[in-house]
This record gives structure tokens, sequence and C-alpha cells, in this order.
């Protein structure tokens, strides 16, 4: 694992060398006195009796270990028990809210749920078909944007389940957590749904975070801080772990869904503004609104971290998230140089800079730091409306099939 101070110090790579390597090593086997037998007893037999071993099962279930393991959730919850890491209280009793704020953002997460098949892809696999329909500046964009966002929010999800869940201790956060994992999967889904409406190479795009320098130093940049949680012996409580975890939500939320999804959302979203692949531009809009609640949600709850953890926000710490915030806007304007060589869509690689550093100045503020760049101005003001989309304003206009969201379950 590297340290701070490695990581400081460290050139960006591509992440090809190391996941093959990882894939070579052989699954831990877990040790034999590690594995724990189930207190009900699951045994083999003919059909005929296994309602009578399953009745015997029952009547010598160890009801003491039972509710021994319940007694261990802890009793009634009290709001000030609620905290957002290293809590103790039951982390299964929703209410009484204490992260209110938390809550809404789940309830506003589920009203704006949509799925990528209500979104009509025909005109985009006419224009992507006809040999004149695109520029090679503009095919190289919606490439490059599909490669990248293919993997980028299945990274995302890995790391929201595989890394930070465990270490957030109350069950609002916990509960919009869910949420936004299943919206990484929606996310995913929706770029898979166009790389095959298109009829793209699915093997070049979805290896481009391997494959291509300026895609691969991406997620190869955010992979490094899933890696931080990633031991499964990784636990919170000291100062030092503790702002592993806080680097990790920077990492992720901040810099990974707050700037790396920048240059290509406005390149894709810009092509749709002139009429261009509407239905992959529709599919972003979505995205986009779902991805700056993610980001909101995410500086809420790091925000929230430093609140009741004040001495996790020195000025070690201040310094190190400034450096992360402005080390992905690095990233990004290389993606931008790499992605527009030259001006297209009304717009080139100084424009997507001046944009860049804007967004690095919110996040910093976002987050309690100085701007960086006084002069910064947003050259796309457009995308910010874009981002405020409501639902209703044009979503039941453009989609093109049926859908439940609740209710009316027929039980005939
Ligand atoms: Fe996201």
């Amino acid at each position: 694992m590297l340290s701070w101070e490695e990581f400081e110090e460290k050139e960006v790579k591509p992440v090809k060398a190391e996941t093959q390597e990882k894939k070579a090593e052989p699954a831990p086997q877990p040790q034999e006195e590690q594995v724990e037998q189930p207190k009900v007893a699951l045994q083999t037999g003919s059909l005929s009796d296994r309602l009578e071993r399953a009745k015997k099962a029952v009547a010598d279930f160890d009801k003491q270990t039972g509710e021994e393991a319940l007694q261990g959730m802890g009793s009634r919850v009290d709001v000030d028990q609620k905290a957002m890491i290293n809590c103790r209280a039951d982390v299964n009793q929703l209410v009484p809210f204490k992260y209110d704020w938390a809550w809404q953002k789940y309830l506003d997460g589920c009203a704006n749920h949509w799925m990528p098949q209500e979104i009509n892809m025909t005109p985009d696999v006419a224009l992507w078909k006809n040999e004149d329909g695109l520029s090679d500046d503009e095919r190289k964009i919606v490439m490059r944007s599909l490669g990248f966002f293919s993997t980028a929010d299945s990274l995302v999800a890995n790391n929201l389940v595989l890394s930070i869940y465990r270490h957030i201790t109350n069950p609002e956060c916990r509960q919009y957590l869910l949420r936004q994992s299943f919206e990484e999967a929606i996310h995913t889904h929706a770029y898979q749904y166009i790389i095959q409406s298109l009829g793209m190479d699915e093997a070049e795009l979805f290896n481009m975070y391997r494959e291509v320098p300026s895609v691969a130093r991406k997620a190869s940049w955010a992979l490094d801080f899933t890696k931080e949680l990633d031991d499964p012996n990784f636990v919170t409580g000291e100062a030092k772990q503790d702002k592993k975890l806080l680097r990790n939500l920077i990492a992720f939320y901040c810099v990974l869904e707050g700037i790396f999804f920048y240059c290509g959302f406005t390149q894709i979203l810009s092509m749709g503004r002139r009429n261009k692949m509407t239905g992959t531009s529709e599919q972003f809009q979505y995205i986009l609104r779902d991805e700056s609640m993610h980001l909101n949600f995410g500086i809420d709850m790091i925000n929230q971290i430093k609140l009741e953890n004040p001495h996790l926000w020195d000025e070690e710490m201040q310094d190190q998230a400034a450096g992360m915030i402005l080390q992905g806007m690095e990233l990004e304007i290389e993606y931008a140089r790499d992605t527009m060589p030259r001006g297209v869509l009304g717009m080139n690689a100084s424009m997507m800079e001046e944009y860049l550093n804007y967004i690095a100045n919110r996040r910093l503020v976002q987050l309690g730091l100085p701007e960086e760049f006084p002069k910064a101005e947003n050259p796309f003001p457009w995308m910010s409306e874009i981002m405020d989309l409501r639902k209703e304003k044009n979503f039941f206009e453009t989609r093109v099939i049926e859908y439940q969201t609740g209710g009316a379950l027929n039980w005939d």
C-alpha cells in the first residue's frame, strides 16, 4: 500500500500490468478454524423425512445463541448515538432520523428513476452508420467517452459496495449508498446499451480504461484510493485510518464523479445541442443529473465527517485534499487535450481547461478550501442548466416505452 508521500511522488500510470498480475494470484482460502457453522443444522437425506428433520432442527436450534446475536445489535437507538463513522449504535434502525439530508437525497434519487431503454436510439444508429454523418474528431469523442464511462461507473459501484459502505455507520447514508449503487448499475447499463445499439467493438470500448493512456491514467489514479481500503482487515477508528477513508471519499466523489466526468459529458452534450447523437446525449443528460446528486451527497458526507471529527481535517489533510483536486483537474485537462487535438463542436482544449479550473474552484470551495483560480469563469453555462434538468420537463415526451415505477400489482 502506498503512503501518501509515495502517492504524491509516484507517476500516474496505466493499470494494465497490475490487473494481469492480480488475475494470476489464487483466491485466498479461508482457514479451517475461521469457518463458522450455521446455528441450524443442515442435514442431507431422503425427501420423505425432510419435514421431520426440519422440525427437529428448529427444535434443536440454540435459541440462546440467536438471542445473543440480536442483543449484540444494541438497544433502541437515540438520535444522539448516531454518527457518520465509527458508530456502535444499531445500523438497522433507520429512524429516528438524524441525517435528514441523506434521506431526502435517497427520496430524490428514487423520484428521478429512469431506464436506458426508454430513450430512442434510432437517429443515433442512422447517423453513426452513415460514413458522412460525423467527422473523425466527433467520432473520436464518442468512442473515448463511451470507453471511459463504460467502466468508470463500475469502478465507482465497486468502491461503494466493497470499500465505503461498511465504514459509513448510519442507516440514512447507507440507504442513499444503496440507491446510488443501483444508479451506477443503470449508468453502466446505459453505456452498454449505447455501445450495443451503435454496433461498436465492445471489447475495444470496455478495455479502454486499461489500454488508452488518457483514459487509463484517470482510472488508475482513482483505483489507488480503492486499494487503500481494499484490505479486508482495514478498519477505521484511528485517525490515520479515518483519513484514508476520507481520502477515498474525496477521490471518488469530488474527483472521479466531480471532475473526471466533466470533459466527456460536456463534449457529448454539446453534440446533442447540435442535433447529433441525440439519443446518446439524452442518456448522458439523465446520467449527469444523477451524478450531480452523487457529488452533492458525497460533499455533504465528507463535510459531516469533518464536522463530527474535526481532528481529521488538520492542515496536512487540507493540503492533501486540495492537492487531490488539482491532480484530478490536471488529468482531466490531459484527457481534454487528447480528445480534442483541434477545435470541435464549438469548443477546444483551452476552453475546457478554463472550465476545469472553474470546476476545481467549485470543488475546493465545497470542501471549505480556498479557490485556486480566482479569475476562472464558466465558458459553458448551459451545462449548469442541464444538470438541473427536471424529469417532467421533457422526460415523458421522449420516452419510447412504458414501464411501471410502482403500485398496481395484479393479484389475479
Ligand atoms: Fe455516480
